[in-house]
């Protein structure tokens, strides 16, 4: 038996990039997914046609995370359709980049309102489901710019840091009712949130990546699909990194 089977899993920005691949991921295991997307309804609806065409349940779920009412709605709709829920991925997230002295306060809010505001909404909505759950898991997609910085970055670093603040307080508030929160830190991943990088950018960047590449998205999700099953049932609280070296601590 897949060591998903029975589970019941969220993933917040299914629609592209890491967490389609976390989508598929899950699906792969046995878990039933909420595949939720915001402006990409086509792209979710290929993420759900490519996990039924491969035997797995799946549904596309819309909603902005950064409108507490649609967080709110989406959550419901997604214990609505599958029954209840074990597992919450907060993988949604957005850059708007520039250096500080040009940032506008529009670019640090929105920024803040989707990456943190976001979760915190989306989890709030989840916590009774997944308390319900004989083994509730939240997976939080933070960032190695989080814990390193980024020049241009200050808005998204911020939200990332603080994402980890939230992922350990959290664990620390449910774990005696054996939900577990933890946090994966990817580094540099080739998605549509990488791809303005110019060449040089990238050069910069693989300057600090001792495996000497980037990512991709198939190389993060699996980790997910461990922190949500029962091989990490001991793990509470940890921000792990999937960046081919760059932090290492
Ligand atoms: P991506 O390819 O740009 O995909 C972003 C996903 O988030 C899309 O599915 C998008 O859905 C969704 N999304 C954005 N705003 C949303 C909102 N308000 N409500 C609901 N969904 C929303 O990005 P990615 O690279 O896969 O990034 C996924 C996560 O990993 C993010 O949290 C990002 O910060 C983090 N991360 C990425 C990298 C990297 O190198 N790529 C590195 C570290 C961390 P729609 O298209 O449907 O709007």
């Amino acid at each position: 038996m897949s060591e998903l089977e029975g589970r019941r899993a969220l993933v917040t920005g299914g629609s592209r990039g890491i967490g389609r691949a976390i989508c598929i991921e899950l699906a792969r295991a046995g878990a039933s997914v909420a595949v939720n997307y915001n402006a990409s309804e086509g792209a979710a609806r290929e993420v759900v046609a490519a996990i039924e065409a491969e035997g797995g349940t799946a549904a596309a779920l819309p909603g902005d995370i950064a409108e507490s009412d649609q967080a709110a709605a989406l959550v419901k709709a997604a214990a609505d359709e599958l029954g209840g829920l074990d597992i919450l991925v907060n993988n949604a997230g957005i850059t708007r980049d520039g250096l500080l002295m040009r940032m506008s306060e529009d670019d640090w809010d929105v920024v803040q309102r989707t990456n943190l505001r976001g979760v915190f909404a989306v989890t709030k909505a989840s916590m009774r489901q997944l308390l319900r759950s004989e083994a509730g898991r939240v997976i939080n997609i933070t960032s190695v710019v989080g814990v390193m910085g980024n020049a241009g970055q200050v808005n998204y670093a911020a939200s990332k840091a603080g994402l980890i603040g939230f992922t350990r307080s959290l664990a620390r508030e449910v774990a005696s009712r054996n939900v577990t929160v933890n946090a994966i830190a990817p580094g540099f991943i080739e998605t549509d949130i990488t791809a303005p990088l110019t060449e040089e950018q990238r050069q910069n960047v693989l300057g600090q990546v001792p495996l000497d590449r980037f990512a991709g998205p198939e190389e993060v999700a699996p980790l997910v699909r461990f922190l949500a099953g029962p091989g990490a049932s001991y793990i509470t609280g940890q921000c792990i990194h999937v960046d081919g070296g760059m932090v290492m601590a």
